[in-house]
């Protein structure tokens, strides 16, 4: 049955619930994101991410398409039913996101960005909070109540890896945050195999690994051609590679929460 935008963010929100968010890392234009959403929504996945504004190491790679990106993000959202995902790199363009984006991300870069953080408690749209990569717990957890503080209660925290010495995988994913933030907090917590691993291998083993531990919800970066993304193609899957990775979701959770 199909669900409604409202619906489906009280899932994203739910602590009880496990929540699918994929898409590019970056939107590269309007009809490959009508592309890749129209599969995913066949798939039966119903939150779509796409990077508008993209926080790149390196200012000579593509930075994203910007503002433009902002009309076909809500376009292709609307057209198919699908709750939209964005990052937001700067104070200055949260009121015009919180327009076109249902759901705002804070990247691993700007945890620590109080002021962003506290214009973001000032908007209904829910927030997904990312990691710093060098926070700790706590750290994270009091970057999420300037959010909370400010006004605005819906966040979610979204664990993407953490600079360890290992340097095989892009960062290294800290499954143990899942059972720790529910511990010490009421956030619904997040797993996003895709940058914490940078493989695009590791992303099957570490969802069910995340849903395993009870997490609630992964982000995954998906696109038709992943090896042509423009940004982090690495980390990258097909859609056939994502629907077998979703698969066995339901029975996972059924077998270890039922
Ligand atoms: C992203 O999810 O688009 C992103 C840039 O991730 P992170 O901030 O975790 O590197
Ligand atoms: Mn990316």
């Amino acid at each position: 049955m199909k669900k409604d935008k409202t619906e489906i963010i009280q899932n994203m929100l739910s602590a009880n619930e496990f929540n699918i968010i994929a898409g590019p890392c970056t939107i590269e234009s309007r009809d490959s994101l009508d592309e890749i959403a129209a599969a995913l929504h066949t798939m039966g996945i119903n939150i779509l991410r796409g990077g508008i504004y993209k926080m790149r190491t390196s200012p000579h790679t593509f930075r994203g398409l910007g503002d433009i990106a902002l009309s076909y993000l809500k376009e292709i959202g609307e057209k198919y039913g699908m709750v939209t995902v964005s990052e937001c790199i700067e104070t200055d363009k949260i009121e015009i996101m919180s327009e076109y984006v249902d759901v705002l991300l804070v990247g691993t870069r700007s945890m620590h960005n109080y002021p962003m953080l506290e214009r973001l408690g000032r908007i209904k749209n829910p927030i997904i909070l990312k990691r710093g990569m060098s926070a700790t717990y706590k750290e994270w957890q009091l970057a999420a109540e300037y959010i909370v503080e400010s006004g605005n209660s819906n966040v979610i925290l979204c664990e993407r890896g953490i600079r360890t010495f290992e340097t095989h995988t892009r960062n290294t994913l800290d499954m143990a945050s899942i059972p720790a933030i529910k511990e010490i907090t009421k956030f619904p917590i997040y797993i996003d195999p895709s940058h914490s691993t940078g493989k695009r291998d590791y992303i099957k083993p570490m969802t069910w690994a995340a849903v395993a531990a009870g997490a609630n919800g992964v982000m995954i970066e998906t696109n038709v051609c992943p090896d042509k993304s423009l940004c982090d193609a690495e980390q990258s899957i097909t859609l056939d590679e994502l629907k077998s990775i979703i698969e066995p979701i339901n029975e996972i959770r059924r077998l270890l929460y039922s």
